[in-house]
This record gives C-alpha cells, structure tokens and sequence, in this order.
C-alpha cells in the first residue's frame, strides 16, 4: 500500500474567523495569516477587527476585517456570502466570538445575559456553520473548529447562561459532524480553560496566579497563541480522520483531580 501524502500547510487556504479583534481569534488570524493563509477576521468591534487585519498586512501578510455581530443571524446570512466571495471561497470557519459576564440566577439581567449568549454563542455558531456550508462543499480540505469552554465539561456558580451555550456548541459540533461527513467536512471543538484574553484581563495576576496553581496540571494560564496552534492543527488538510472531537486546551485543568 503506498504511503499516504498529506498536506501540513494552509498556504493559500481562505479562513474565517469570528471574534478577530481580541484574544484567542486574534492569536488565531496572526497565525494563520503567517503561515500563508487568506484571512478574513469579523467581529462586533470594527475599529479593532480592522487595526489586526491592518497590523497583519503590514506584516505582508493576508487579511481583511469585517464588522460582523454574531448574535445577529440576518447578518450573518448576508455577510459570509460577501465574505467567501471576497477571499474567492471558503477552506476553514473558526467560531470564536463569544462573550462572558457572571450573572447569578435572580440577577435583574438574567433573561437579557441568557438571551445574548445564547444567540451570540450557540445560535451564532450553527448560523455562521450553515452559511458557510455551500462554500465548504466546493473546498478540497473543508474545516470547521468551533471553540467551546471548560466550562461546557464542568461549571462555575453564575455563568449558567455561558456553560449552557457552550455544552451547545459541543452538541453542535458533534451532530454537525456526522451530518457533514458525507462531503468530507470536519467539524471539531476546543474546550479552552483558562487564558490570558479580553476575557480574563479584568481578574488581578494574584488571582489569576493562585487559580491556575491550583486547578491547572501546568501551574499556569494559557497564552492565545496556545490555542490557535490547536485550532490550526485540526484545520491542517492533513487532519482529514479527526472529526466530531471535543478537545480540552485547558493545561490539564480538566483531568486534574487534586
Ligand atoms: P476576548 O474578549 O479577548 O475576545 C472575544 C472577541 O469576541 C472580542 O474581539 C469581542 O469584540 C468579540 N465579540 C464579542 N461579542 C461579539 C459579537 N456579538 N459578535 C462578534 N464578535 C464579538 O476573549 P477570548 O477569551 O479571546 O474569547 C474567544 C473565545 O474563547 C470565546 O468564545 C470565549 O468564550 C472562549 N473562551 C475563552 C476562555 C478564556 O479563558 N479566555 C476560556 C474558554 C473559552
């Protein structure tokens, strides 16, 4: 039998990613963008989207920003079209956007924050996965990585509406997969645990610090660009065999018990 030749690069390939402006979408469109990929980075926050797509091509690299609300899935209908036809298809869809506040059960926003999460995390997700799909189908390396949260395996007190989004998206992911197998197109997610974003920089270092000593294997947080790195091997053309996977980035707070 000969020896299978597969690609590990995306040179070339034409990426979108959600939530570009800031943390992990922004460590994850740098990458991407240097190793040769078109990006197309959305976000709700256009000034930024366009400041690291603006920052990526100086670098002489390929990237173009998009407002894009990802709550908002009239939008979202609209938007990747125009974008698959800006970048002159689509390889690999990145859901990343998403958004975390904690709101304990008889908060006066409760109904408010559970709404926007849903419809930002999980809604946004399945809208921007099924407005890509006609483009993916015409990919030779077709790649979908949505990223969830440790907290869809386990749960904090107060983040009800983000850890319910976020198990979601694993169900998601998991029926997108079988779903869409039957034209090749991989679907996988990222359970993140804790790093070091937008997201986590209103915590003190000294929290922070004493958090991740206690509950990670690696005594520490994650960088963005941990995750990316992650993002990008599941997004390889040579990652054709794994899909339907829920894949824990979290420096072993996951199966660490004591
Ligand atoms: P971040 O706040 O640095 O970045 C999130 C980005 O999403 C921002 O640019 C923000 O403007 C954008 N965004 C927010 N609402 C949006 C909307 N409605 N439409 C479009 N863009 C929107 O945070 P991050 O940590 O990089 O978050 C990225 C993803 O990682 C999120 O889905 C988050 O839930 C997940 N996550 C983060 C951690 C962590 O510890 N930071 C852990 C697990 C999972």
């Amino acid at each position: 039998m000969p020896i299978l030749d597969l690609s590990r690069s995306v040179r070339g390939s034409r990426v979108l990613v959600t939530g570009g402006a800031s943390g992990m979408g922004r460590a994850t469109a740098w990458l991407f963008a240097r190793e040769g990929a078109k990006v197309a980075l959305t976000d709700i926050d256009a000034q930024g989207a366009e400041e690291v797509a603006q920052a990526i091509r100086n670098e002489g690299h390929d990237a173009q920003a998009w407002l894009l609300d990802a709550g908002d899935r009239e939008a979202i209908q609209r938007i990747v079209p125009e974008i698959a036809q800006a970048l002159g298809g689509l390889d690999i869809i990145v859901n990343n956007a998403g958004i975390s506040a904690k709101v304990p059960f008889d908060a006066p926003d409760y109904d408010a924050n559970w709404d926007r999460n849903l419809a930002i995390t999980l809604t946004g997700q399945q809208a921007v996965i099924r407005a890509s799909i006609p483009f993916l189908m015409a990919s030779d390396a077709p790649r979908i990585i949505n990223i969830a949260s440790t907290e869809a395996l386990g749960a904090s007190a107060g983040l009800s509406a983000y850890s319910a989004a976020k198990a979601g998206v694993i169900g998601l992911t998991r029926s997108f997969a079988v779903e869409l197998g039957r034209h090749g197109i991989t679907v996988n997610c990222l359970c993140p645990g804790p790093i070091l974003t937008g997201m986590t920089d209103h915590l003190t270092e000294e929290d922070r610090a004493t958090f991740a000593r206690r509950r990670t294997a690696l005594r520490r947080y994650g960088d963005p660009m941990e995750v990316a790195h992650v993002t990008l091997s599941l997004a390889l053309p040579a990652s054709s065999y794994i899909t339907g996977a829920v894949i824990p980035v979290d420096g072993g707070l996951s199966t660490r018990h004591a």
